[in-house]
């Protein structure tokens, strides 16, 4: 077993007088690291039973071809592993990191079917990817010939950034405009850094520069120019936004100091990982260093607010939750990992009001009981009489969820239609929205989803923005024509 070797390896260097330079333990260590991963990763393609009823491959949103890569990579040929990957997923090494395997491919292996375990297909992605980089063999889509024509894409996270790839290696000059100073969404400002390193987000972006894509940072539509402007600058647009609105608590004391949304959190926790100063995070109202935090909610989010302030030192951190474990939204691997840390799970409590004076002291909650099922199928969520308790905090987090932002009016374009839930609303065959050649993608359809989805949807847009743009172009050749 590999991870024998690589124990033994340990053990022995361990006991044995060592006449290595502190660079040569590393550089030893980096080639003996690089054979464990690379065993580890043929070991578990091998276990793959190549079953013909690929159900991890239906499950996978990008419907990739997992069956191929699995045996290319048991029998070593990496490079064609790569090839057959990157041929589906615009960006496999961030889904392999942080797709919710257990929801999706690994979920529907049959091995895990016949209680043996998963296939680790997520990490064999990353591995086969990583290794790509590492290889030179990842290299930027340039087209094989300029079409002269150029799109406009609004929103630099995944499903921005998989249109813009896709239609660049099509023959477009591509724009991507974004109101962040740095591209890449909720892959750079939202997941933490420890499930997804900037830099594997930044050399994508990098290898779209590298393709020519051409980037708009701190452009914000609506503030810096209107849709409209934006539709005429362009052949065809697509919006791809994302969901910002945080869903709210109103409750007494909801006003206190140190009460923060968990998007205003992550970003700052993430610009300080990136370099940047962060005058909240400095000052102490968003930096968790020191504090008793309760993060609210039970979404995947919840959990990166909870494993953050973790790493950054809070000397408690509570996580409250309105229903029982089995009905959390997120991720149980994500809870696992956060219990691992050290994070508590307040189960069935649910927020009434904060206590303190100017700063936040505590959070006031009651019990829950958990009632019959509605209509969706899920139990009632019903308070306990005389149950109220206040748990110590020095910062909440709220992580309730997020809702999109009012698009038709931000954009100043009214005739945007969007959804009873404030999406927008498209046709599903074309990803048109109600404006003719204004196409959307991502979270603004779907509503708060994931990467993967994003980069799926992405890839779609683009499909129907070059069956678009050449239409538009033959129609005003052909009138051309006939005048
Ligand atoms: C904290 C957190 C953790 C998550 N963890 C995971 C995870 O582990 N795995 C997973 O699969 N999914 C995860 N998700 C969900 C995932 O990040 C999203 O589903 C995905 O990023 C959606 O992609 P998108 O391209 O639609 O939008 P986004 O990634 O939100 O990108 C939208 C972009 O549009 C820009 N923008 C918005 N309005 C304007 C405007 N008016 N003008 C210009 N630019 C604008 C924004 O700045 C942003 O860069 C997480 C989400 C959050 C919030
Ligand atoms: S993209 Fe996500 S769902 Fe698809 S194979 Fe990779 S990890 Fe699994």
């Amino acid at each position: 077993m590999a991870s024998q070797k690589m124990l033994g390896f340990v053990h022995t260097a361990q006991k044995m007088p060592d006449k290595r330079t502190a660079e040569e333990r590393r550089q030893d260590f980096a080639e003996i690291y690089a054979r464990f991963t690379n065993e580890r990763a043929n070991e578990q393609a091998n276990r793959c039973s190549q079953c013909g009823v690929p159900f991890c491959q239906v499950h996978c949103p990008v419907s990739n071809n997992i069956p191929d890569w699995l045996k290319l990579t048991a029998e070593g040929r990496l490079e064609e592993a790569y090839e057959v990957s990157q041929s589906t997923n615009n960006f496999p090494e961030i889904c392999g990191r942080i797709c919710p395997q257990d929801r999706l491919c690994e979920g529907n292996c049959v091995i895990e079917q016949s209680t043996h375990g998963a296939v680790t297909i997520g990490s064999v992605e990353k591995y086969i990817n990583d290794t790509a980089w590492e290889q030179g063999w990842v290299k930027p889509r340039t087209p094989v010939r300029e079409l002269g024509l150029s799109v406009g894409i609004v929103g630099a996270g995944p499903a921005g950034l998989a249109a813009a790839e896709e239609m660049r290696a099509k023959g477009y000059e591509v724009h991507v405009y974004d109101r962040h100073d740095r591209m890449g969404g909720l892959l750079v400002y939202g997941i933490p850094g420890f499930k997804l390193e900037k830099d594997v987000v930044g050399r994508r972006v990098q290898l779209l520069a590298d393709a020519g894509v051409v980037f708009h940072p701190n452009f914000e539509v609506g503030r810096d120019a209107e849709l409209s402007e934006l539709r005429k600058r362009h052949v065809a647009v697509l919006i791809a936004t994302g969901v910002y609105k945080a869903r709210d608590i109103k409750a007494p004391g909801c006003g206190l100091k140190n009460i923060v949304p968990a998007l205003d959190y992550l970003i700052t926790s993430n610009k300080v990982s990136l370099g940047d100063t962060v005058e909240a995070y400095e000052s102490g109202s968003l930096n968790a260093d020191g504090k008793k935090v309760v993060v609210l909610g039970g979404g995947d989010t919840a959990m990166d607010c909870v494993r953050t302030a973790i790493r950054q030192g809070a000397t408690s951190v509570k996580c409250l939750y309105r229903r029982d474990r089995k009905n959390m939204p997120g991720s149980q691997r994500e809870v696992a990992h956060a219990e691992e840390e050290g994070v508590e799970f307040v189960w069935q409590a649910a927020p009434e009001g904060f206590t303190g004076d100017d700063v936040v002291t505590g959070v006031r909650a009651v019990r829950i009981h958990l009632g019959v099922a509605d209509a969706t199928g899920r139990q009632t969520p019903q308070v306990i009489e005389g149950s109220a308790f206040t748990e110590e905090a020095d910062l909440v987090i709220k992580a309730l969820g997020f809702e999109p932002e009012d698009l038709p009016g931000a954009f100043g374009s009214p005739d945007l239609t969007v959804t009873r839930w404030g999406t927008l609303l498209v046709d599903h065959r074309t990803k048109m929205t109600s404006l003719d050649g204004v196409f959307a993608a991502g979270d603004i359809v779907r509503g708060a989803s994931l990467v993967v989805w994003a980069i799926r949807d992405g890839r779609d847009a683009a499909d129907a923005m070059h069956a678009y743009a050449q239409f538009e172009t033959e129609r005003v050749a052909l009138a051309v024509a006939a005048e």
